[in-house]
């Protein structure tokens, strides 16, 4: 086994088989990405447009591809007919391109609402108001399939930070969940933790981590 491969099963072994591991591979070549395909690993996750697509185009068509960066109305068009998860709906026009596009392609495309948890004001997110506003108008997005909630905590050393965000968007998703979705199967997700919180982030009920780095070594 490789360094990736024992990387990869080390980060594995220590999550719960409830919880979706989601290989982040931007930057990182195609070579690397296909020494953890060859581990298993079906769900790799990437920041930017570009990047997907040609990565989507060169490697294997059972690969899942995740968008977990900020996404460009205009870009939308450009991976709508395959995107597996788009964990970074952060406005309403957004939304409503991905709508517009999932209709285009005639499938519901899937989708994570991302709240703004973060005391850093470089994050993107929702706020409560613009979530809210949104799961008022669920039945205007017939083309999006609205899969749960993502959230990033603050960069911080302080845990007790990380933790009180990550708890927030917690019950923030039970509260969502009962109100707008309680029949809903597919909105069951919480899209949190990184290589540097993902243990944390278990532990306040992320069902998806987003691991990056501990998998693939630092980026440059
Ligand atoms: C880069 C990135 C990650 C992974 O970060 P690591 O610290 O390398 O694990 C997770 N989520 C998002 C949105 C990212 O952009």
């Amino acid at each position: 086994m490789n360094h990736i491969q024992k990387k990869l099963l080390a980060v594995k072994t220590q999550l719960p088989a409830s919880v979706t591991l989601v290989a982040i591979s931007k930057t990182k070549p195609n070579e690397a990405i296909m020494e953890a395909y060859a581990c298993g690993q079906k769900i790799f996750g990437e920041n930017k447009v570009q990047e997907l697509i040609a990565k989507h185009e060169a490697l294997p068509k059972d690969i899942q591809w995740h968008m977990v960066g900020h996404l460009q109305t205009n870009k939308v068009k450009f991976i709508a007919s395959f995107i597996s998860l788009i964990h970074s709906v952060d406005s309403q026009k957004l939304l409503e391109e991905i709508n517009k596009q999932g209709a285009k392609m005639n499938r519901k495309v899937p989708v994570l609402l991302q709240v703004f948890i973060a005391k850093e004001e470089s994050k993107f997110g929702l706020d409560e108001v613009e979530l809210t506003n949104i799961c008022e108008h669920i039945h205007q997005f017939q083309h999006v399939e609205f899969c749960g909630l993502m959230g990033m905590a603050t960069n911080t050393e302080d845990k007790e930070v990380i933790r009180k965000e990550f708890k927030s968007l917690r019950i923030l998703f039970t509260k969502i969940k009962n109100q707008y979705f309680p029949s809903n199967t597919s909105f069951k997700e919480i899209s949190m933790g990184m290589s540097g919180d993902y243990h944390l982030a278990i532990e306040e009920g992320s069902t998806m981590v987003r691991v990056g780095s501990s998998i693939f070594g630092e980026r440059s």
